[in-house]
Parts: structure tokens; C-alpha cells; sequence
């Protein structure tokens, strides 16, 4: 199986021709509710492909919080550990965009921030037997770094998205990550490099691969992403599908998640093979709009992915 440990976020999203002024009301034309937050996000799509799946989270005990375990659920992941705490509301971004899809956003992590070491003891019996353990940074650090102990010392294997990217992040993170997959600003982030082309990417990937990881992948968007690993150390490109973009929100949980589920699923496939893969299936979610809501199923998928 497949253990998130992770965060939920409701998005309520507006639609307005222009973004209000400071201390000014607007009418917008559209709004919608969407399920997001990048545990949450990488769960569902590793679900979707076929992992046995569950998440562990907290939400608020609140008609938001209600309504996203539904959704789990209905994503057949399990939400055994799916806590709901009555001292904070679920996290929710308020999004609102403007014709010219540019945006202004705020994030309230809310009950992602009270997932605790003692919740993830409480979820021990799971972590220990998934095959993967998946974890980012939208819920506390010292809660990631929990889980990632909790696997390593069961021998499970780890998968760390450092998202979003925080410059000093404590250097555990990285020798207790197996698999450390970031994309190109979290990994300008965390090496103070810059990253725009596969060739840079690999000097970033050799940089973070010296801080202690086994593998390390940066992600390129469009360009697909770049693969380096202890026993292949020399950074490697992996394109991707030449698509036609829709809404690239989210690509990145669907590469992850997607990653997750070879990992877990198919371990003997080479990390080139289960590289091009995931870049497959995340370009499809950027063909279709919105986040969850474009994450493929492994029935619409081609059977040479299985
Ligand atoms: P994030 O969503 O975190 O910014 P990226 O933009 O790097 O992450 O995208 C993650 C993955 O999604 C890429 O490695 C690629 O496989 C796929 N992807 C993203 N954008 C496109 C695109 N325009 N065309 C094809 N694949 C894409």
C-alpha cells in the first residue's frame, strides 16, 4: 500500500474579471469549491492508478472537513486515519482569478498544522506495512520528519516532496529520503541555484543527492523532468509528451502520486521507466481543468502503463 502523510486544503475559487483593489468589493461571475492540498492532491492520483491507498491528515470538524473525507472516499482511499479536531478549521486557500487567469491566494493551513507525532503513532500499524510512505511540507516539518523516521525504521520505502520549499530545511530531511522529488523553484530554493534547463537541474539534483538522499528527481514542467541516483550518478533527462496544456495546476501532486504508485507497485521497473510513466500521466492531467478533477483513472489510461 501507499501511506500519505499529508495535508487537505478546500479551495474556494472565484472568478472575477479583475482582481479587487485594496478595501474594494467586486462582482465576480463564477465560483467553485474544489478539493485540493498536496497530500491530499498525490493520494488521490496514486489511488486512481490502483494503489491500496491512506491518508493520513487532520481536518477541522466542520462542514469543509466533512465534505473532504467524503471525497477521500469516494477516491477509495482509506481515512482511517483521517483526523478530525474541533480546535481549527480546515485548510482552505481562497483563490481568486481574473480573465487573464492571473491570481491572488490565501492559504490557511488550519488543522494541517495540528497533525502531531502522537497522530502518526496512532497510525503506526499502516505505516509500517505500506510498501511507500509519501509525505510534503504543507503540514509541520517536524510532523513530516516524524514520518519519515517512523518508515525508514520499519523499512518502508520513503518518497519526499519538499512542497512548498523552505531554504533551511533540517539536513534529516534528506538522509531519511529515499526518494527526495522536488521541482525547479523548490530546488532553486533549497540549493540557491538557478534552474531553468535539464542542465541545471542536474547540477541542482548532484548538489541535493551530496546532502544524503538515495535518488533525486527535479521535475521541469513541459520539459519533463531530470533522474540521478547513487548507483547512476551521472543526472539523467527524461522527457516528457508534447501536449497541449489546459490548467497545469496540480501536474506536479499527479507526477508524484503517479511515482508513488510504480514505486509501490511495480519496484522492479527501472527509475527511467517509472520516470517516463509518471510524466505521461501527469500530461494528461494538464489537459483537462481544475486539480483532482484532471487526475486520470488506470481504466482511461493506455494498458502499457500497467
Ligand atoms: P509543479 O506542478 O510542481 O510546478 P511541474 O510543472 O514541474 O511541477 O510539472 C510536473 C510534471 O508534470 C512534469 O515533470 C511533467 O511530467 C508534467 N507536466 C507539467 N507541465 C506539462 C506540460 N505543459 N506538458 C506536458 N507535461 C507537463
Amino acid at each position: 500500500a501507499v501511506v500519505v502523510v499529508g495535508s487537505c486544503m478546500t479551495d474556494l475559487v472565484s472568478l472575477a474579471h479583475r482582481l479587487p483593489k485594496t478595501g474594494e468589493t467586486i462582482h465576480g461571475h463564477k465560483f467553485f469549491i474544489g478539493f485540493g492540498g498536496k497530500g491530499a492532491n498525490q493520494c488521490v492520483q496514486a489511488a486512481r492508478l490502483g494503489a491500496k491507498t491512506s491518508l493520513v491528515c487532520k481536518v477541522g470538524k466542520d462542514s469543509f472537513g466533512n465534505n473532504y473525507i467524503e471525497n477521500l472516499k469516494q477516491n477509495d482511499i482509506s481515512t482511517e486515519f483521517a483526523y478530525q479536531t474541533k480546535d481549527a478549521a480546515t485548510g482552505t486557500a481562497s483563490i481568486i482569478v481574473n480573465n487573464e487567469g492571473q491570481n491572488i491566494i490565501v492559504i490557511v493551513a488550519g488543522a494541517n498544522l495540528l497533525l502531531n507525532t502522537e497522530d502518526l503513532r496512532g497510525a503506526v500499524s499502516v505505516i509500517s506495512r505500506a510498501r511507500v510512505m509519501l509525505c510534503q511540507l504543507e503540514i509541520s516539518p517536524a510532523t513530516s520528519l516524524g514520518a519519515l523516521a517512523m518508515a525508514r525504521s520499519s523499512g518502508v520505502k520513503t518518497l519526499f516532496n519538499p512542497a512548498p520549499a523552505i531554504a533551511d530545511l533540517d539536513p534529516q530531511f534528506y538522509t531519511l529520503s529515499d526518494v527526495f522529488c522536488c521541482n525547479e523553484s523548490e530546488a532553486e530554493i533549497l540549493t540557491g541555484l538557478t534552474v531553468g534547463s535539464p542542465a541545471d537541474a542536474g547540477k541542482a539534483a548532484l548538489m541535493l543527492m551530496g546532502r544524503g538522499c538515495q535518488v533525486v528527481i527535479v521535475t521541469l514542467g513541459a520539459g519533463g523532468c531530470v533522474m540521478l541516483s547513487q548507483t547512476e550518478p551521472t543526472p539523467k533527462h527524461i522527457p516528457t509528451e508534447t501536449v497541449k496544456a489546459v490548467d497545469t495546476t496540480g501536474a506536479g501532486d499527479s507526477f508524484v502520486g503517479a511515482l508513488a504508485f510504480y514505486l509501490a507497485y511495480y519496484p522492479h521497473l527501472s527509475l527511467e521507466e517509472m520516470l517516463k510513466r509518471s510524466n505521461f500521466i501527469a500530461a494528461v492531467s494538464v489537459q483537462a481543468a481544475g486539480t483532482q478533477s484532471s487526475y486520470p483513472y488506470r481504466k482511461d489510461l493506455p494498458i502499457h502503463l500497467f
